[in-house]
C-alpha cells in the first residue's frame, strides 16, 4: 500500500476514460440509464461516481475497509446513531461532546425511547462503569472540545469489544492525518468533513468510515434519512483531501509553536494543548497521534474573553474550525453559552477561555497579533 501523502493525492481518483483528464470527472446527473441491471445509480443512494471516489479516498486515509460521505457531520453522526440504536437501547457518551451532538441526544433520543449516559470523564474505567446490559454504543471524541482532553482510544476499544459494545469516535479534531482510530480497534469513525477534510471554510460535509459489514447497515439507514452530498461539493471535497497532509502538518507546527508561546506568556493563565508535556493527556496523545493537531485553548489573564477578541486584528473571532485561517472563539459566549454559569463551571469552561483553530499563516504574524491583544496596558 502507498504511504499516506501518496494516498491523499491518488486514492479513489476516477479514471477519465473519455478524455484522459487527470482529475475525477464531475457527474451531475440525478438520472442514470436503467433497463434491467440490478443496481440503479441515484444521488440519494450514496452511489454516484463522485460519492464513490471520495468515499474510497476517505476509507484509505482512515485505514478503514469502507466509507460513506454525507451532507454534513451531523447527517453522518445522526445516521450512525439511528442505525444502531432503537427503542429500549442505551448508549454511553464521553464527557465534553461537540455541542451539536449533545443537542441531538438531548432533543431526539428520549422521544424515540433511547436511553443514554454521559460518562463523568474520558477515562476508560469511567466509561466502562456506565455500560449496562442494553448498551449498544460507546461514543468518544478525542481531542475534545474546547479543553482538548485526551481519551485512550485503544483502551476504550479493547474494553468495549470485550463487552460486545460497538465503538464510535468523532475524529474531526485530529483529522486522519494525525489519528487513525480504526487501526486502534474502533469500529466506526465519524467526521465533520466541513472542518479539516474540507479545510478551506467553504463546504459542508460529513463522513463515516469503518468495517464493511457495519457500513452496509449504515448505508441502509442513510438511504432513508437522505443526507447525501451533491456532486459539486463532493468534487470540492476530493480536491481538498489531496492537500490535507500538507495543510495539517503546517497547522500542527504552527499550533505547537503558538502553544509554547502562550505557555510562557505572563498574561496567559492556562494552555490546553495535548502537544505540551504538561498536558494531562500528553503521553496517551503521543502514543495514539502522529501530530497534535491545530486546536488549542487558553485562559487570558486580567481581561475577559470578549475584550481580548476585540483587540485581535489578524485572528478573526469566528465559528467553525479547520480552515486555512487562524480563528478564535470564546466558548462561554458561543458553543457553551446554553449551559449557563453553573453548567460551564462543572465543565471547566471559564469566561476567559479562548479557543484557537490554528491556520497555515506565518506563525510570527500570528504571535505578533496575539501579543498585542494580550497586552493590557
Ligand atoms: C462541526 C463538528 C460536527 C458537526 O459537523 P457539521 O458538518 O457542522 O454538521 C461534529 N463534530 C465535531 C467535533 C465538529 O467540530
Amino acid at each position: 500500500m502507498n504511504r499516506f501523502p501518496t494516498r491523499c493525492v491518488h486514492s479513489g481518483t476516477m479514471k477519465d476514460h473519455v478524455k484522459k483528464g487527470i482529475n475525477s470527472p464531475i457527474y451531475t446527473s440525478t438520472s442514470f440509464e436503467f433497463i434491467d441491471q440490478e443496481d440503479t445509480i441515484y444521488p440519494r443512494y450514496l452511489n454516484t461516481p463522485n460519492e464513490k471516489a471520495v468515499a474510497e479516498k476517505i476509507a484509505s486515509l482512515e485505514d478503514a475497509e469502507s466509507a460513506l460521505v454525507f451532507s454534513s457531520g451531523m447527517a453522518a453522526i445522526s445516521t450512525v446513531l439511528f442505525t444502531f440504536l432503537g427503542k429500549g437501547d442505551h448508549a454511553v457518551f464521553q464527557k465534553g461532546l461537540y455541542g451539536g451532538t449533545s443537542h441531538f441526544l438531548d432533543r431526539e433520543f428520549e422521544r424515540f425511547g433511547i436511553e443514554y449516559t454521559i460518562a463523568p470523564s474520558q477515562q476508560a474505567g469511567d466509561l466502562e462503569s456506565c455500560i449496562r446490559e442494553n448498551t449498544k454504543i460507546l461514543y468518544i471524541e478525542t481531542p475534545s472540545n474546547p479543553l482538548l482532553s485526551i481519551t485512550d482510544i485503544q483502551a476504550v476499544a479493547t474494553m468495549a469489544q470485550s463487552l460486545g459494545v460497538l465503538t464510535v469516535i468523532d475524529n474531526t479534531f485530529a483529522s486522519p492525518v494525525n489519528q487513525q482510530p480504526a487501526s486502534l480497534g474502533i469500529d466506526i469513525v465519524v467526521h465533520s468533513a466541513t472542518k479539516y477534510m474540507g479545510g478551506h471554510s467553504d463546504l459542508l460535509a460529513g463522513a463515516v468510515a469503518g468495517k464493511d459489514e457495519l457500513l452496509k447497515e449504515i448505508y441502509q439507514t442513510g438511504l432513508n434519512f437522505g443526507g447525501s452530498l451533491n456532486a459539486m461539493t463532493l468534487y470540492l471535497l476530493e480536491r481538498s483531501l489531496k492537500t490535507i497532509h500538507v495543510r495539517v502538518e503546517r497547522i500542527n507546527d504552527n499550533a505547537m509553536e503558538l502553544a509554547h508561546f502562550l505557555v510562557s506568556h505572563p498574561k496567559v493563565l492556562q494552555v490546553n494543548y495535548p502537544g505540551l508535556p504538561a498536558h494531562p493527556g500528553h503521553e496517551i496523545a503521543a502514543r495514539q497521534m502522529t501530530g497534535f493537531g491545530g486546536m488549542l485553548s487558553f485562559e487570558v489573564k486580567d481581561q475577559d474573553g470578549i475584550a481580548f477578541q476585540k483587540k485581535l486584528k489578524l485572528v478573526k473571532p469566528s465559528m467553525s474550525l479547520g480552515g486555512l485561517e487562524t480563528i478564535c472563539s470564546s466558548p462561554a459566549h458561543t458553543s457553551h453559552r446554553h449551559l449557563g454559569p453553573e453548567g460551564r463551571k462543572a465543565e471547566g469552561i471559564s469566561e476567559e477561555l479562548i479557543r484557537l483553530s490554528v491556520g497555515i499563516e506565518d506563525v510570527e504574524d500570528l504571535k505578533a497579533d496575539l501579543e498585542q491583544a494580550l497586552s493590557t496596558t
